[in-house]
This record gives C-alpha cells, sequence and structure tokens, in this order.
C-alpha cells in the first residue's frame, strides 16, 4: 500500500568522507524506509553507494529519486552549496572525518559556511545525524526561515 504523504517530500543531502563511508551506508541501511519518500542528492562517489542501498531489488518501493553530483574533490561539494543557494537541500547530512586532511577542506568550509548563511538544518556526525532524521519536522512541511539581506544588499558603495 502507498503511504499517502500530507507533506512535501524533503530533499535530502547526503555526504560522506572516504574513512566514514561504511558509517553512513550502515545509517542509510537504517533508515532507508524514511529515505525512500524523499528525494535524496549525493556526491558523486556517495551517491553511487547511497544508491545500491535505497535502490536494490528488495526496495522496490523506495523513490528513484536521487541526484548525483561530482565527487565531492571534483567539486561535488560546491555543486552542493550553489543548490542550498537556490533552496534546492531542506537537510544537509555529511559524515565529516576529523581525523584526515582533504584536498576539498576549503570547499567542505565554503558547503558548511553556506548551510548556516541558509539555515539549513545540518548535522556533521552519527548521532547529531540521528536526532535530525528523528525530527517530526522532517515529514511535515517546515519553513525555512530565511536571513534577511536587505541590509547587507542595498549597501551603499562608490564606483570611485
Ligand atoms: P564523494 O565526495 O562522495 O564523491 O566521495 C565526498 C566528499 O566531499 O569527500
Amino acid at each position: 500500500m502507498t503511504q499517502s504523504h500530507t507533506y512535501t517530500p524533503k530533499n535530502i543531502a547526503l555526504v560522506a568522507h572516504d574513512h566514514k563511508k561504511q558509517d553512513l551506508i550502515n545509517w542509510v541501511k537504517i533508515h532507508r524506509k524514511l529515505l525512500g519518500r524523499h528525494q535524496i542528492i549525493c556526491t558523486g562517489t556517495t551517491g553511487s553507494l547511497v544508491e545500491q542501498v535505497l535502490h536494490s531489488k528488495q526496495q522496490e518501493n523506495s523513490s528513484k529519486n536521487l541526484v548525483k553530483l561530482k565527487s565531492g574533490p571534483l567539486g561535488g561539494d560546491q555543486q552542493l552549496g550553489a543548490y542550498i543557494c537556490e533552496n534546492k537541500v531542506d537537510l544537509l547530512i555529511f559524515f565529516w572525518d576529523p581525523m584526515e586532511p582533504h584536498p576539498h577542506d576549503v570547499d567542505v568550509k565554503a558547503l558548511l559556511r553556506i548551510a548556516v548563511l541558509y539555515n539549513i538544518p545540518f548535522a556533521c556526525n552519527e548521532s547529531s545525524a540521528d536526532f535530525l532524521i528523528s525530527s517530526p519536522l522532517v515529514e511535515s512541511d517546515y519553513a525555512i526561515k530565511q536571513m534577511d539581506f536587505t541590509n547587507y544588499l542595498s549597501r551603499q558603495l562608490t564606483s570611485e
């Protein structure tokens, strides 16, 4: 039986650094029923792994809605930041590895800054992800309050 939604499905972004990918996959397996009811956006390599879990044969009822961006170090985190600017992300789950330097650390920093700027709920470790995904707001309509940028946009600058 198909479940009827009384809310608009969310755009949930999932990303994991290499040493955290297995943890994310285990987490996706736990939450696959819920995740299957939403639109999933991933960086490239994470997306290929998540796809195998969400779109396996046993999950025929799951949503086929999964967008794979470029791999993180090749610009995927920046693409995700652009999605946030365009209001295309409602929730960001990033299994982040605090023990390794990464070539795209600055991109990740930029992504998290944009997530804060646009007031996107995000989790950077597993227990935060558990708290976030178990919120009743995930399956209700929730309008993210946007910061007022009017003063910034109307600031006086001269071209001289
Ligand atoms: P990946 O990118 O999913 O393509 O590995 C994740 C990351 O930002 O490291």
